[in-house]
């Protein structure tokens, strides 16, 4: 059996104060300190212990992000001094699809390398749109322990990224008559690539490298991009290339074990020039998640092309729609048209835009996907606040392109390795032992629309207005 996949976290504090939701503010007078049981010493989280900003410039409250808002110390008090509240800059934070939930949270995983807990439990919508209406299926949870899937048991997350032929024909002595393609395995279902707006600085750059090559994976970069500053990261980086220049890059192709085409009329005809270039080069093609990706994906399957990667919006959205769709519902399409077209497994799909949670990796894999491309959470984890003010041409409020590299690397390595072990955890409550075996695997998944269909609608009628 191989060796396990483990990824090694280690604490990476932020440089700033982060914007954190809740404080407590304490109404001293009542405290003498007399009764010598402090509720404060016993926050498991050391949300006393280590913020003491309060303390040292008066300034209350202090929003403290690692606060885990179970409020033990509010209900604990001898003399119930504490009133938890609301700090108003963080519900500022973000927008209707980064919500300021998904940003602290990414900021507690990339400086701690645990995953998140909600102590006061989670009181928000039960449902939503795309994959907030969607829940994975945990009845198979088995396991006696936790050890047991993040220790003894083995689970499986790595993916194949190579296209792969439908069947295996042999010839008369029994050897296979063509050459397979090389097999190219990433151990998680995740690549990196740097998002469309942020600082982006080289040292932001050279960070998302590093990571993607401590976690043995991949990142796409645009050519232009890609400096000597990458050398020593060849093996990591996918350069995206277009048509007209891929050309003008063939020294970096001849490093790279995989490029990205962007789509275009014809795309196929240059894979011949590129595995010219560079023998058994794995090759994807970039294109929109629009109304034609499902079956733009199906011409594109059989030409030789090993990945497609589907761009949504930001917002987890189809493109190019006044009425878009959600990933979630994009990615089934596109799936159900390449396994009804019987091409499915010869090709890889990974898919952009809108993942922003540990839970979207698994549930956009049950849907369809063999991995997805990670973006701006890596930004997040940086300390971005999605505030904006780079796309203004404003200054960044917590300076992201002068970070150190060693920091931002551990940072992005803490990040994915809370994913892991999230995605373990999902993996083995489902009972499937192998991220490959999940992918389509809709039966381990519950649908709102069908649990209104089936369960509902026979008793209240059907849903007048479409949910999301
Ligand atoms: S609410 Fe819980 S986690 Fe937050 S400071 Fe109080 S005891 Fe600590
Ligand atoms: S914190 Fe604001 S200015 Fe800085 S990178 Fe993020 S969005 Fe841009």
């Amino acid at each position: 059996m191989p060796k396990k996949y483990h990824i090694e976290t280690k604490a990476a504090p932020p440089r700033f104060l982060a914007v954190g939701k809740f404080s407590t503010v304490e109404f001293r007078e009542d405290c003498a300190g007399s009764c010598r049981q402090c509720v404060k010493k016993k926050c498991v989280y050391n949300v006393y212990k280590d913020s003491y900003q309060h303390v040292i410039t008066m300034d209350e409250p202090e929003f403290l992000y690692i606060c885990q808002s179970c409020f033990r110390c509010v209900q604990e008090c001898t003399k119930g001094i504490f009133s938890p509240v609301i700090n108003p800059e963080y519900t500022l934070m973000g927008d209707e699809y980064w919500q300021p939930e998904i940003i602290n949270q990414t900021w507690f995983q990339a400086h701690t390398g645990r995953i998140p807990v909600s102590g006061a439990g989670y009181r928000g919508l039960f449902s939503g749109a795309g994959f907030d209406a969607m829940w994975t299926d945990m009845s198979e949870i088995v396991r006696p322990t936790r050890d047991g899937i993040h220790g003894r048991e083995y689970i499986s997350t790595s993916i194949e990224l190579s296209r792969k032929p439908m069947r295996l024909i042999f010839d008369k002595e029994g050897n296979l008559p063509v050459s397979l393609p090389e097999i190219v395995e990433i151990p998680l279902p995740v690549i990196l690539q740097p998002p469309a707006f942020g600082v982006l600085s080289q040292k932001e750059l050279l960070a998302m490298a590093g990571a993607a090559q401590k976690l043995h994976t991949l990142m796409l970069i645009d050519a232009k991009d890609y400096s000597s500053s990458f050398t020593g990261f060849d093996g990591t980086m996918v350069p995206r290339l277009d048509a007209a220049n891929y050309k003008e890059y063939v020294d970096i192709i001849c490093k790279s074990r995989m490029v990205e085409m962007v789509d275009s009329s014809g795309i196929e005809r240059e894979f011949a020039t590129l595995r010219g270039f560079k023998p058994g080069l794995l090759i994807s093609v970039g294109l929109p998640l629009d109304a034609s990706a499902a079956s733009r994906a199906l011409e594109l399957t059989g030409t030789g092309v090993d990945v497609l990667h589907f761009y949504a919006e930001d917002n987890g959205r189809e493109t190019g729609s006044s009425n878009p769709r959600t990933l979630r519902d994009m990615i089934r399409e596109i799936h159900r048209k390449l396994v009804d077209g019987k091409v499915r497994p010869t090709v890889n799909l990974l898919f952009s835009g809108g993942i922003a949670m540990a839970e979207h990796m698994a549930k956009a894999v049950i849907c369809g996907a063999d991995g997805v491309v990670v973006d701006i959470p890596m930004l997040i984890a940086l300390e971005c606040r999605l505030c904006g003010r780079c796309k203004r041409g404003e200054s960044c409020p917590v300076d992201i392109g002068d970070i150190y590299v060693a920091w931002g690397v551990q940072r992005i390595v803490n990040l994915i390795g809370a994913w892991h072990n999230q995605l373990l955890e999902v993996m083995g409550a489902c009972g499937i032992r192998e991220v490959r075996r999940l992918r389509g695997e809709v039966g381990r998944a519950l649908f709102l629309e069908d649990l209104e269909r089936e369960s509902f609608a026979p008793i209240f009628g059907q849903r007048k207005v479409p949910c999301g």
